[in-house]
């Protein structure tokens, strides 16, 4: 789907800018893709809210979450939840990782995730929780240690989300706009749930509901319709991004190309 490696910088920069127009990341949280045929390199932004990410504060990391250049900005002190996870789940394309507030009180009280409706079901049946203190004792709640990363991807298992205790959610796909999909919808699974605990007992999925219904985002026409969705929803908010500026060789072109253009402009 992804053609070039300039049009994944636009597409997971819009995707940032998605999942923060959607109300699941705010100052904080991150999304991020591997490089396009090159399954041991991810891309993820500069330390910047997501909402301003731009093609430009994108980064390539290794699997290590070692940058392949000195970036020179700061970086996601976080990063190394994608590293490890993308080592860990060779399936994995992009990851998002978030504090939502619809998850809070599921992440205070360690309830059960469960799915209540179709679009609910991207999350799993009863996704894990992991708790950074088990393994690691006090912390300041931030993975930031390889050896902790590596710890969440295990909990992760083969799932598509893992919650983490008194902290966040992170979520993976199959690709960008799968991993968008889930943490979208994931999320406002979370918020219907807490809502209905406060007036009744939920009556979730059965475990084949969810099966079935979890093959949504893969097998029908709804994450592209999303995807448009959301994306013009990031327009009307004056939110696109702008284009990633070409590398000095085609910005010559581009600029001949440019001239051409506003000659005919004038004729
Ligand atoms: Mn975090």
């Amino acid at each position: 789907m992804v053609a070039s490696l300039l049009e994944a910088r636009r597409e997971l920069a819009l995707a940032n800018r998605i999942v923060a127009n959607e109300g699941v990341i705010d100052a904080f949280g991150h999304v991020s893709m591997r490089v396009p045929g090159r399954p041991d390199r991810y891309l993820l932004s500069r330390s910047r809210a997501p909402e301003l990410v731009t093609p430009d504060d994108l980064i390539e990391y290794d699997l290590d979450s070692q940058p392949l250049r000195e970036p020179g900005v700061g970086q996601y002190s976080e990063r190394v939840i994608h590293g490890e996870i993308y080592k860990a789940r060779p399936d994995v394309m992009a990851v998002c990782h978030h504090h939502c507030p619809a998850f809070m009180p599921l992440l205070a009280t360690g309830t059960d995730y469960v799915p209540i409706f179709h679009l609910g079901a991207v999350g799993g049946i009863r996704p894990p929780f992991w708790d950074q203190r088990d393994e690691f004792g006090d912390t300041n709640m931030l993975v930031v240690k390889p050896e902790e990363g590596a710890s969440l991807a295990r909990a992760l298992g083969q799932g598509f989300l893992v919650l983490m205790k008194r902290h966040g959610v992170t979520v993976v796909g199959t690709s960008l706009r799968d991993c968008v999909f889930r943490a979208v919808f994931s999320a406002r699974n979370a918020e219907y749930q807490v809502r209905a605990l406060a007036i009744g007992s939920v009556s979730a999925l059965s475990p084949g509901e969810t099966e079935l219904a979890g093959g949504i985002s893969k097998k029908t026409t709804g994450l592209d319709r999303s995807w448009e969705y959301w994306t013009l929803r990031v327009a009307k908010a004056g939110g696109v991004p702008p284009a990633a500026k070409p590398r000095a060789g085609s910005r010559r072109k581009a600029a001949r190309a440019g001239g051409r253009k506003a000659g005919r402009a004038k004729r």
